[in-house]
């Protein structure tokens, strides 16, 4: 048991860290998305057009803040359940999901039996 505890504390720890970055990553593609783009109602210039082939896409600078928010929202959701004593507790059965899920994936909500399941009835 004591093993399990030392992980967490890690995991606790990587995800402090994980979710300071995204919050500024996070900040700096706003800033990005926000520079890229255009004016509304202007022209664009052939200055602009060179710009935008060669610096991230609008679409492209979207997808990623969203991949960004839903990170963000699964580390600080993770955190949140340290804070309660739940962390690493499957949400649909209530057992405590693998070491090694964990390891590789610190957000995980479910363990790997519930995951299988609950995406597969999302896919059908
Ligand atoms: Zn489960």
């Amino acid at each position: 048991m004591a093993k399990r505890k030392d992980l967490f504390e890690k995991v606790r720890e990587s995800l402090t860290a994980q979710e300071k970055r995204l919050a500024l990553e996070k900040e700096r593609l706003a800033k990005e998305s926000l520079a890229a783009r255009p004016e509304i109602g202007s022209i664009p210039s052939a200055e602009f057009v060179e710009q935008a082939t060669e610096g991230l896409s609008q679409e492209r600078l979207a997808v990623e803040q969203g991949i960004l928010e839903k990170l963000l929202m699964e580390t600080r959701l993770a955190l949140s359940k340290f804070k309660i004593g739940k962390y690493g507790i499957c949400e649909n059965c209530g057992k405590p999901i693998d070491r090694s899920r964990l390891k590789v994936y610190p957000q995980a909500r479910y363990d790997l039996d519930c995951e299988k399941t609950l995406s597969l009835k999302r896919g059908a």
